[in-house]
């Protein structure tokens, strides 16, 4: 029997996993991926941000934890040698009516202890010739990252402390295993363990459900996880793939709310 059985091998499974690996060193793991590589679905096509915390309300457990994550996952990318850039960014306002939300904006960042000023139109050209704004803010922490490295790597680790990956193998059911524990049905046969980690990314519902939830507690996993969004999300990736591909801007660009617009700050690299 498994001590852990983790499902999904996205970044969220995998890191789980190796740190599983780090904590409990004698403990048996597995971890179930369905498709026939790791960083399939969201983890491999995401957009690379190692986001600075600025959005996030101060105080909170998402700006504790973006802070943190970042100064991590920039340490982690330098020691295990995945190309990363801590090339900073700097977000706009188009017009007048967006000038208020940039100012909150910049008061967050500094209640969340991130270094960030405020620039002119003049230092937006600079920095962004086909960028337009009236005002912005510049944050030099936010950096990219490749996410599909981070999650080979994580992998690799877990395989060297003796954990067991699955790749190609989907999870069917979970069903109560004699003595009470779990027991996870796959397409590769039935495994036993004593905890099941859920981290299978958008479907972790189905997963749930699998599990026994309620429609309830589904209903708010998937409103906790900002379900429903998934869909103008990939929209601005894919916007900000043609932008770069037109030669428009030289860094990354997301929309904020649809409006106040994101442009990573290849200056801040010395470029
Ligand atoms: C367009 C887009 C851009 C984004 N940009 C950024 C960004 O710049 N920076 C950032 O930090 N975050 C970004 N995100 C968010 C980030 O990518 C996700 O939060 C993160 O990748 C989620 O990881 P995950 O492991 O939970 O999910 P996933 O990477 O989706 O992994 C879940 C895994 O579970 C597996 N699975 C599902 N069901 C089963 C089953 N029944 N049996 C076995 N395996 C199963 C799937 O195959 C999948 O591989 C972006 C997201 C999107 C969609």
């Amino acid at each position: 029997m498994h001590d852990f059985a983790i499902i999904g091998g996205g970044i969220v499974g995998l890191s789980v996993g190796m740190h599983l690996t780090e904590r409990f060193p004698d403990a048996r793991i597995l971890l179930i991926e369905k498709e026939d590589h790791f960083a399939a679905h969201q983890t491999g096509h995401n957009s690379g941000v190692i986001h600075s915390g600025i959005y996030y309300k101060p105080g909170s457990f998402k700006a504790k934890f973006a802070v943190e994550g970042l100064k991590l996952m920039y340490d982690f990318c330098q020691r295990q040698n995945i190309t990363h850039e801590n090339c900073g960014k700097i977000i706009v306002a188009t017009d007048e009516h967006e000038l208020p939300q940039l100012d909150n904006l910049l008061q967050r960042g500094l209640a969340n202890g991130l270094a960030v000023t405020k620039i002119g139109p003049e230092q937006i050209k600079e920095i962004e010739p086909h960028c337009n704004g009236i005002a912005g803010i510049r944050v030099t922490t936010t950096g990219i990252a490749d996410y599909k490295g981070v999650a080979a790597t994580y992998a690799r680790i877990i395989n060297e402390r003796g954990g067991e990956l699955k790749l190609g193998v989907r999870v069917t059911g979970i069903e109560e295993h004699e003595g009470g524990s779990p027991l996870v049905q796959t397409t590769a046969g039935d495994f036993p363990a004593k905890f099941v980690i859920n981290c299978a990314g958008l479907h972790c519902d189905r997963i749930a459900r699998l599990a026994g939830a309620s429609s309830q507690a589904v209903f708010h996993l998937k409103q906790a996880m900002g379900g429903g969004k998934t869909h103008l999300l990939v929209g601005f990736g894919l916007l900000q793939n043609l932008m770069e591909r037109a030669g428009h801007c030289h860094g990354g660009l997301w929309p904020f709310h649809g409006r106040v617009n994101t442009v990573f700050d290849p200056a801040l690299l010395g470029r």
